[in-house]
């Protein structure tokens, strides 16, 4: 088979469990069942496969409800297309190993995670400490993996943020970071190895500040309005296994030097 065939089906999945994604971010927060098929929320006509075609139903029903015309949001493709972008880069990076198998798992669920985070500023349990044993025994069983690495990457990533939290209450008398952040650290650690963790804390940190000051300048938001952290430290994470981002820095300093 050649090459581009694989590579097609690993997009083909993701896009398949990016539209699942898009139930387990509407349905788990409200602690849904994820098994029934999915409606219309506005005149709850429930949908038809046809119509149920990741970015595809979409763009040919033109983004409206096939029955009510509501307007269906523009982000029900986007997290497919993201998802699809997902696998693919990981296949591409990493190719048929179990690392892939596991990096998959990982970011996938952390994608998921992540916008529920954006919606409802909470990380379930079910994915940050389901996700730490997932990590964890992925460890033991992989031998592309070294099980003390993802241990002591969970305790790290617990730590630190722990300590963080705690100092930041101290100071500020008020919780300072969420408990979710920090068990989506040691996540991250059991997952991607002690190495990971600093790169996210600063990597995050870096597109905290960055997002921070895009709202602050463009849409006139107050540093002060509550932002979920989870995110950059999925987005982060992603960069940790996704990109070389010394080798971007570099690029993007020196641009500018170039005529
Ligand atoms: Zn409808």
């Amino acid at each position: 088979m050649p090459l581009e065939f694989y590579y097609f089906c690993f997009f083909l999945f993701g896009l398949i469990f990016g539209s699942f994604a898009n139930v387990l971010i509407l349905r788990i927060p409200q602690e849904q069942s994820i098994v029934p098929r999915s409606h219309c929320p506005k005149c709850s006509h429930s949908i038809g496969w046809q119509d149920n075609i990741p970015i595809l139903s979409w763009l040919w029903l033109k983004g409206k409800c096939r029955h009510c015309r509501t307007k269906i949001s523009f982000r029900y493709p986007l997290i497919e297309l993201m998802s699809g972008v997902l696998f693919v880069s990981i296949f591409h990076q990493y190719g048929f190993s179990y690392y892939t198998f596991e990096l998959l798992i990982f970011a996938y669920f952390a994608f998921v995670a992540a916008w529920i985070d954006v919606d409802h500023m909470i990380l379930p349990d079910v994915f940050t400490l389901g996700g730490c044993v997932i990590g964890l025994v992925g460890a033991m069983l992989n031998p592309e993996r070294n099980f003390y690495d993802a241990l002591f990457g969970l305790l790290l990533g617990g730590g630190f943020f722990f300590l963080i939290a705690y100092v930041g209450e101290l100071i500020y008398k008020r919780e300072a970071m969420g408990g979710g952040d920090i068990k989506l650290l040691a996540w991250i650690g059991s997952v991607l190895g002690l190495n990971s963790i600093m790169y996210t804390v600063a990597v995050s940190a870096f597109i905290g500040v960055f997002f921070g000051l895009v709202r602050l300048v463009l849409f006139r938001k107050s540093l002060r309005d509550p932002v979920p952290y989870g995110p950059f430290l999925v987005i982060a994470s992603f960069c940790y296994f996704l990109c070389d981002i010394p080798t971007m820095v570099q690029w993007f300093l020196f641009l500018p030097l170039q005529p």
